[in-house]
């Protein structure tokens, strides 16, 4: 256990009388290392001595001379592994940036503060505390090699999880969407974005994509026989869609499956910026006539944007999580969450939010007018002989779920 009185505390800030105001609160808080500096430079000297960093500092942004910013990059430049706070007179989404520049750092960020502080908030953020974990910095995404993931593919090492979506209206389990994995014979289950990127770079997207199809597609009949008419969305890439044989084979893999279009939803991301749309538009708007669903994936984030709704016939919009958690609390998050779903609307597009990651963000979506949901409070990526199971329980309990969301509605 860390007692208060062993952290030690730098506080910077140009104002001499904002220092006396910050080190006299952390004092009454029992925090008795407390170090104040006016200026960046007099503080990267103390870095530079042989004295131990503080394990947390509390940063001014705006100062003249080098301004919380340029500090920051400072600390990153001497390896600095403690914490930080912010302070400042701007507005909310200023300090949201910064704080989001910390994190990208990978500075543990504990939350910001406006001016003037008070001494509750600057009590709870310090409450957030934690000794630095060595380990955390150093799990960064391992990339394979494209023969690894050729040999995975060919192997039958990929599988797919699926991820349920449910209306947001009475929570009825509607569909699935399929998140492929490789099941690694040394490092475990392994996440997409470990291999999805190289399999792009390296021209084997369309064997993976037909591996996750074939897969999916079986699935999805195997659901049907047993009474489940699930919805089962597939992530294409948009490489996918530079041969015009794709809506061909796509078309005749589900009736080689024995299921229908309509219970196929392809979700597409655009991740580079396709210079030839003459393929993808010809592809996508003959699977959309053969009414399988079309839906633009990660909606607002790279290039899913304004102009692919209004080039291609998509029928359902994803707002990206990005946008929807943590919306209730946050007004930029929430302006952009609801033009998104306003456009979506006016387009006659059906639309989920995804990234539904706790209470708060479900609570938030059910005043919306948003059609499905999807994420991890709603339930994680399951295989696919879990999902009637799920359903089973989840229909068990939405009775409650909704009774909870309609007597918050009946609150607002
Ligand atoms: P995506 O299509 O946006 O899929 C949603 C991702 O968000 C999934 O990550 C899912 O596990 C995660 N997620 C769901 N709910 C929550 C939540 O509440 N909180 C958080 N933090 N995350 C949540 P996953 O499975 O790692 O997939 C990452 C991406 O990889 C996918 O993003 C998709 O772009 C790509 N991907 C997955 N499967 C395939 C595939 O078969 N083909 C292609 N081309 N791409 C795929
Ligand atoms: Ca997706
Ligand atoms: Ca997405």
């Amino acid at each position: 256990m860390v007692e208060k009185s062993d952290i030690k505390i730098l506080v910077l800030d140009d104002e001499p009388f904002m220092l006396k105001l910050l080190s006299r609160m952390l004092t009454n808080l029992g925090f008795t290392q407390v170090q104040t500096c006016t200026g960046g430079t007099a503080a990267l000297m103390e870095f530079d001595s042989p004295n131990t960093p503080p394990d947390l500092i509390l940063l001014d942004l705006n100062m003249p001379g080098m301004d919380g910013i340029e500090f920051m990059r400072h600390l990153v430049g001497r390896h600095y592994t403690g914490s930080l706070i912010l302070i400042s007179g701007e507005d909310e989404r200023v300090l949201q940036t910064a704080e989001k520049l910390v994190l990208a750092h990978k500075i543990p960020a504990l939350g910001h503060l406006h001016k003037p502080v008070n001494p509750e908030s600057l009590s709870a953020l310090l409450n957030k505390w934690t000794p630095p974990s060595p380990a955390i910095a150093l799990t960064s995404i391992k990339a394979y090699s494209a023969d690894e993931v050729g040999e995975a593919i060919a192997k039958g090492e990929l599988i797919n999880y699926y991820q349920p979506k449910v209306a947001v209206t009475n929570g009825k389990v509607i569909g699935v969407e399929s998140l492929v994995r490789w099941r690694h014979p040394q490092n475990g289950i392994v996440g997409p974005d470990h291999f999805i990127g190289v399999a792009e770079e390296y021209g084997l997207i369309d064997d993976l994509t037909r591996a996750v199809v074939k897969e999916a597609f079986a699935q999805t009949r195997i659901w049907q026989d047993c009474g489940l008419n699930l919805r089962v969305a597939i992530n294409i890439s948009m490489k996918n869609l530079a041969l015009l044989e794709f809506a061909d084979y796509i078309t005749a893999a589900a009736a080689n499956a024995g299921i229908t279009p309509d219970s196929i939803v392809l979700e597409v991301t655009e991740t580079q910026l396709m210079k030839d749309l003459s393929a993808p538009l010809e592809i996508l708007t003959r699977l959309r006539l053969k009414r399988f669903g079309l839906s633009i994936d990660d909606f607002g984030t790279g290039h899913s944007s304004f102009s692919q709704l209004r080039d291609i016939p998509f029928n359902e919009l994803k707002v990206d999580q990005g946008f929807v958690h943590n919306a209730a609390n946050n007004s930029t998050l929430r302006a952009i969450y609801t033009v998104s779903l306003h456009v979506a609307k006016q387009l006659g597009m059906k639309t989920v939010a995804e990234g539904v990651a706790d209470q708060a963000d479900w609570d938030f979506l059910r005043n919306t007018g948003c059609d499905l949901a999807q994420g991890n409070f709603i339930s994680e990526p399951l295989p696919g002989a879990e999902i009637p199971n799920w359903i089973r329980g989840w229909e068990a309990d939405i009775e409650q779920l909704m009774q909870r969301s309609s007597s918050l509605e009946f609150m607002h």
